[in-house]
């Protein structure tokens, strides 16, 4: 069938549009015309500029491929095999959880909590595609950042997403949080561990129905990670170092009062764009 980029969109937009509503109709547009530009291999701008640009049978059969596979619920990123994070371009796929708007954050708050320092060493505990460790290193690039994962697949995906975006300041070790860290003296530790509750709804909707359950899941009320990390960091930390952890934005005062429990001093709370907490951070003791 012969097709252009109106007709292959419109199309798309037939078959992604779930309800009548205008978020039903935005959301697929937005995935048909991100999904088309990758096919195709232009971007968005190209899109515009060439609406009546014919498909070949190739691009039609592989247009038809993704849109089918976004109709069954997978995540755009693991259609494409990437995400765009940060200043970043990064692969992802099924080991991993796909880097999100809001984790941007979090790098935001390490960067300008490490800007008094000239050089600084920086733990990423659980860094799945590398992207928060990645970001840290690419605005500061005479740090040392250290991501870890448990699952190897992750830390070989970070490496090379390093590799990729020319990050020469970060390396990727497997450890089980801590086990594989020898180093002791980080001036600050992120992490976006797992922290959704075990039977969380959430779990069954969008992207997270296909995201590794070791990336989302932590036991018990869905802090038990957050629990280990605050206590355990504290001995990986100089002193008055810094922990900023990402949390589910019903979990603010649960998780400050972890950081509290542990001695951390200054916790703080920083809420996403939407002004829900999102951000936990405190420091070890002088
Ligand atoms: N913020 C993610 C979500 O609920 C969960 C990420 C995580 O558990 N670290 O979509």
């Amino acid at each position: 069938m012969i097709m252009n980029v109106t007709q292959s969109i419109s199309w798309a937009c037939s078959i992604l549009t779930k309800s009548n509503s205008d978020d039903s109709k935005i959301s697929a547009k937005v995935d048909a015309e991100f999904l088309l530009s990758y096919v195709l291999d232009k971007n968005f701008t190209w899109l515009k500029t060439w609406p009546d640009y014919e498909l070949s049978d190739q691009q039609v059969n592989d247009y038809r491929v993704c849109i089918e596979r976004r109709k069954k619920g997978e995540p755009v990123a693991y259609i494409t095999g990437k995400k765009a994070f940060w200043e970043l371009e990064l692969e992802t796929n099924e080991s991993t959880l796909i880097p999100r708007a809001e984790t941007e954050l979090l790098v935001e708050f390490a960067v300008e909590a490490l800007k008094p320092k000239v050089v600084a060493k920086v733990l990423d505990l659980g860094t799945g595609t590398g992207a928060i460790a990645l970001s840290i290193a690419f605005e500061r690039k005479n740090d040392q950042v250290v991501g870890v994962d448990f699952n190897r697949d992750a830390v070989l995906l970070a490496q090379k997403n390093a590799l990729n975006n020319k990050v020469t300041n970060a390396t990727f070790l497997q450890s089980d949080w801590f086990t594989a860290i020898e180093e002791n003296e980080f001036d600050l530790v992120v992490s976006n561990p797992p922290y959704v509750a075990e039977g969380d709804p959430h779990l069954l909707e969008g992207d997270l129905v296909f995201e590794p359950d070791s990336a989302l899941i932590s036991s018990g009320d869905g802090l038990d990670d957050i629990r280990y990390i605050v206590r355990t960091t504290k001995n990986f930390l100089i002193p008055n170092g810094q922990l900023m952890i990402e949390h589910g934005y019903e979990q603010g005062e649960a998780v400050r009062k972890i950081f509290e429990d542990n001695q951390y001093t200054e916790v703080s709370t920083k809420k996403d764009l939407l002004g829900m907490d999102r951000v936990t951070m405190g420091r070890t003791s002088k």
